[in-house]
């Protein structure tokens, strides 16, 4: 083919650079670069360019599995730094935060070293439903044990997809994050919710139907017409 000699042509010459040739694929590297520069770097989609003889779907197709593979291995990495958040977290404040929904609340248990120090204390309560009335809470204190926990101030969700909704809330927020705080204002009522952030490619097939999706989107849609101005096919 045509860019295989171009290759041996240009090996042949020992690395001598014809200044009036275009580098290899100039066009389709500024088109790559425009729709994934700031995310994968240019050398690198030069060299998938060059493992895919040109072909822009195909490196496109192949990051779109590679940012997926990362999105998983990135939540992986949550679950292994999660134990140092938990000790800078310590230093701090009272309580372990895990995953799902936390409250941060008063003990009013007088014996209790939380109270004591006045210091709120986080409390777990993972990945359910719950609601509460933010003055009027009658949780257990994870220090004294008892259900002394009457007021909450703060929650954390921790890598969860979660809803939040306050009795002043038209709608309830919903979101998913690796953690996220809202502050609880008293005397209103709220209702939250967590679950388990779903894998985000549960399977080949789940991973083919996003990148067809992710190909027909407006994005690639602009740039195959782009493409197509400078009459390369796609
Ligand atoms: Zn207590």
């Amino acid at each position: 083919t045509y860019h295989n000699e171009h290759f041996m042509n240009k090996k042949l010459l020992g690395g001598m650079q014809n200044e009036i040739e275009k580098p290899k694929y100039a066009m389709e590297m500024k088109a790559l670069i425009r729709l994934c520069g700031n995310i994968i770097e240019e050398d690198e989609l030069k060299k998938q360019l060059e493992q895919s003889n040109g072909n822009v779907s195909q490196v496109v197709e192949k990051i779109i599995s590679k940012l997926m593979n990362q999105n998983i291995k990135e939540s992986k990495e949550i679950e292994y730094t999660s134990d140092k958040f938990k000790r800078e977290k310590e230093k701090v404040e009272v309580g372990e935060i895990k995953p799902g929904i936390n409250l941060q609340g008063y003990c009013i248990n007088e014996k209790c070293l939380a109270s004591k120090a006045k210091l709120p204390i986080w409390i777990n309560i993972g990945f359910k439903n719950i609601s509460f009335i933010s003055d009027k809470t009658c949780l257990i204190c994870p220090d004294c044990k008892l259900s002394t926990i009457t007021s909450i101030i703060k929650a954390l969700f921790y890598n969860s997809e979660y809803s939040i909704r306050a009795s002043d809330d038209l709608l309830p927020l919903k979101d998913n994050n690796y953690q996220v705080s809202y502050t609880i204002k008293s005397g209103l009522s709220y209702e939250l919710n967590a679950n388990k952030i779903r894998q985000h490619a549960k399977n080949i097939e789940d991973l083919r139907e996003r990148s067809e999706y992710a190909m027909n989107s407006i994005e690639i849609k602009n740039l195959i017409i782009e493409l197509q101005r400078y009459e390369i096919t796609v």
